[in-house]
């Protein structure tokens, strides 16, 4: 039963771990008090509805042309390409990395309960039917696992249920797309040899694969190789706005074939069709990507893949205490309460249940 559009969300993509825990981009907030800095805390996702998602794990490059791309509001031209950062360190990726964990597990102890982090789906059944936050620890690119892949096994023990082949940048196992638009996801090398055997390791430990970012051809080769439905966590639909960043028609019907799910990105620069990074962006851009999806593809394979921390979001939908309104949003569009569960969290939820086996 729905009251006040507080549907239980579970949401593909978040990057609150680095906006709290991490040097130089953290900023000095509290996970557990309100406050109006970034997109998440805990009692803005209570007033959202927000009951669980992907935490990610995420290690910034070094170089300078890292930052968050995209034609800002005041720019006159939309048209934008930012060169692929340079491949990191092992050591350098593993030491953060081992930081934005330690973030997740020490506001899990902190939470008293608030906060669990998630390692079956048993668990995040429970989780979500005791109102506890479900967290997913996820993985955003592989640059801290070994192409020998003993890290995989140490930290799938540790809790890792969900690993981005690769971030916008080169690593031992693929290649993700540079942020470019207009551009086709079509740019760069698929899958190295190492990076098959991580899909295969991936598949049998029972970690999920997240496709975001990787080049059409990394794409491809895990969909010929996985066992496990295709998951792709914040993305969006190449034909409404064409990012590199974003799927094309192709993709998207692979994943239905897959039995798997698109997070839809709430980045305004991935969701506008002329691509700029305006905060004045309709929460209906939203909705025309879900609704694109979900007419392609089917209902069952579209889902919510915010971004949120890690991203702009549209003025009308702020933070996640935005979420009622753009549940709202999509029952005006005529979304009845039957789809509106299977977006907000049980499409999510059956294709982790297929990836995790446990
Ligand atoms: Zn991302």
């Amino acid at each position: 039963m729905i009251i006040d559009n507080k549907l239980p969300i579970f949401d593909g993509h978040n990057d609150v771990l680095q906006s709290i825990y991490l040097p130089k981009t953290g900023r000095p907030r509290s996970f557990f008090e309100r406050t109006a800095e970034g997109h998440i805390d805990l009692p803005r996702m209570r007033e959202g509805g927000f009951a669980g998602g992907f935490f990610a794990v995420f290690v910034p490059s070094n170089s300078p042309s890292a930052g968050f791309p995209g034609a800002g509001p005041g720019s006159a031209a939309t048209a934008y390409e930012i060169p692929l950062p340079a491949p990191l360190d092992l050591t350098y990726a593993r030491t953060i990395t081992i930081k934005g964990m330690a973030g997740l597990f020490r506001l899990e102890a902190e939470s008293k309960g608030q906060v669990k982090v998630i390692r079956t789906a048993a668990e995040l059944t429970a989780a979500m039917e005791c109102a506890a936050i479900a967290a997913v620890l996820h993985f955003e690119g592989a640059e801290a696992i070994d192409p020998d892949l003993d890290a995989l096994e140490v930290f799938y023990q540790a809790g890792l249920r969900s690993l981005g082949l690769a971030w916008s940048r080169p690593n031992v196992f693929a290649h993700g797309v540079p942020f470019k638009f207009p551009g086709t996801p079509n740019i760069g090398p698929g899958l190295s040899d190492a990076g098959r055997q991580l899909v295969n390791a991936c598949n049998r430990l029972g970690i999920s694969i997240d496709l975001a970012h990787i080049t059409e051809q990394g794409f491809w080769d895990t969909a010929a190789l996985s066992r496990t439905p295709l998951v792709v966590t914040h993305t969006g639909a190449h034909a409404l706005c064409p990012s590199t960043r974003n799927l094309t028609d192709k993709q998207l019907d692979a994943v239905k074939e897959s039995d798997g799910v698109v997070g839809v990105n709430f980045h305004v620069g991935f969701l506008r069709r002329d691509g700029r990074r305006d905060p004045n962006t309709p929460l209906s851009e939203i909705v025309r990507h879900i609704d694109y999806i979900a007419r392609r593809i089917g209902i069952e394979h579209v889902a919510f893949g915010s971004d949120f921390d890690g991203a702009i979001m549209p003025l009308d939908l702020g933070d996640v205490s935005g979420m009622p309104k753009l549940l709202q949003a999509l029952r005006d569009h005529g979304y009845d309460d039957d789809a509106l569960r299977k977006i907000a969290h049980q499409n999510w939820l059956r294709v982790l249940r297929e990836s995790w086996k446990q």
